[in-house]
């Protein structure tokens, strides 16, 4: 095992864009995934409004640039702002989204924006990270090929469908699309600006409605320079005769007959919430610094003055050497001040690292706690962006693998962070809690 490890870390060292995937196994996650999904999503099938919209697909993915695939495009009757494009070629957008546009070009940005996505593979990417975060070792030991990614990903619990995590792309992959999304509506003779103007149209649906994000922006969170880093890129490529975005006689009518067709009753509540009867106690920080929710029979241990323990009733293991914790979450501030500048996020993490291998008995051997290369991917906490380190270790009590996952983020002039622990084989249950728990920080 030790060897094959070794392998898999040289190999997931070369660079972020690994994927383990074909782009033959691209088609079959998306269709599997696709099919699920419109079992959730609620099309409109009126035959005039996917013609419209089907013939401004098409009209990009004739790019002599792009991967041959089968685009499907589907509009979703929902208010909701977004749009999923799966793996393979499968692309639903919501009406919400397409009704935000004003023109053909905007409609077109958006199809442009998802097949730069499925053209350039972020699906199967996110995946594949999605992989070294869940499964390292079960990686390291052999990569799924032929027709064995699926029970792979069965066994480790990874969804699909319209909530399929890897449908959530990182800020890089989102630049790239949207570089790539410039050149295809360039190519199709659509104005690349309509990117531009669509995307500052859902920025102020998001200031608009108190700062609440539109799930687009959720699922495709963009750069804070990202509207510049379009403009140089229609810059670069745009030439003197580039049409100027007008709305067409056929825009005119598709828009007119979209916002007549009857919205569903209720739109789904937002399914990120967590349902109530899975966490419900509430760890309240001495000063309210912060609060989590956890697990209903979890015991909690306050480890002063700032921090905590809380594990299931077996988690934690004493021996002379102290507490281990095998099972559970371990959560604390950590002083940064200190140097003269102000620490990154990544700096005052690996100064977290450096610190919890000292402190901590059964992570003292640095050989029994190591980082995962290219397993560290930004997240938000409590709305901030925060950082996922994954590492593997050997828990000194029972001798067994284990995952760790390291979350950090800046908190004034300290580090908030939170480390949970669970065994190799048991991690894919206990991976839904750790993610409830993050999901339910609240720094004040
Ligand atoms: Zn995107």
């Amino acid at each position: 095992m030790k060897s094959l490890l070794l392998g898999a870390l040289l190999l997931l060292t070369s660079g972020q864009s690994v994927n383990f995937f074909s782009l033959k196994q691209d088609v079959e996650i998306g269709s599997v995934a696709s099919k699920e999904a419109e079992q959730a999503l609620p099309l409109i099938r009126d035959g005039n409004l996917n013609r419209y919209f089907r013939s401004i697909g098409q009209r990009i993915m004739r790019s002599p640039s792009l991967p041959t695939l089968q685009y499907r495009f589907r509009i979703v009757n929902s208010k909701e702002l977004n749009s999923l494009g799966f793996p393979g070629g499968s692309i639903y957008v919501n009406r919400g989204l397409i009704e935000v546009a004003a023109n053909d070009a905007e409609v077109a940005a958006i199809l442009a924006h998802e097949i730069g996505h499925v053209a350039a593979r972020h699906g199967t990417a996110q995946l594949s990270r999605q992989l070294l975060v869940q499964a390292p070792i079960s990686i390291a030991a052999g990569l799924p090929t032929g027709d064995a990614w699926k029970d792979q990903l069965t066994r480790l619990g990874i969804s699909f469908g319209v909530d399929a995590p890897f449908l959530r792309y990182s800020a890089d992959q989102e630049a790239e699309a949207n570089v790539m999304a410039v050149r295809l509506l360039s190519e199709a003779r659509f104005d690349p600006n309509g990117l531009r103007s669509l995307l500052e149209k859902v920025n102020e649906v998001q200031t608009a409605e108190g700062g609440r994000s539109p799930v687009f922006v959720f699922n495709h969170p963009q750069s804070e320079n990202l509207l510049l880093e379009i403009a140089d890129e229609i810059d670069r490529i745009s030439s003197p005769r580039q049409r100027l975005a007008s709305a067409s006689v056929d825009f005119k009518a598709f828009h007119a007959a979209l916002v007549k067709v009857a919205s569903p009753d209720v739109d789904k509540a937002a399914h990120s919430e967590i349902p109530a009867d899975t966490i419900s106690p509430v760890f309240v920080h001495p000063q309210d610094f912060y609060r989590l929710s956890y697990p209903q029979g979890w015991l909690v241990t306050r480890t002063p003055p700032n921090g905590g323990i809380i594990a299931p009733v077996d988690g934690v293991q004493t021996s002379l050497a102290g507490n281990d914790v095998t099972r559970g979450a371990m959560f604390d501030l950590l002083d940064v001040t200190g140097s003269e500048r102000p620490l990154t996020l990544e700096q005052a993490t690996n100064r977290l690292i450096v610190y919890l291998r000292q402190r901590n008995q059964s992570i003292q051997d640095p050989n029994t706690l190591r980082i995962v290369p290219g397993a560290q991917s930004q997240t938000l906490l409590s709305d901030e962006p925060a950082l996922r380190t994954i590492m593997i270790g050997k828990s000194t009590a029972t001798q067994s693998a284990e995952i760790v996952w390291v979350v950090t983020r800046l908190y004034y002039k300290s580090l908030f962070y939170m480390v949970f622990v669970a065994p190799e084989e048991e991690f894919p249950t206990y991976q839904p809690i750790f993610e409830q728990m993050i999901h339910s920080v609240r720094l004040r």
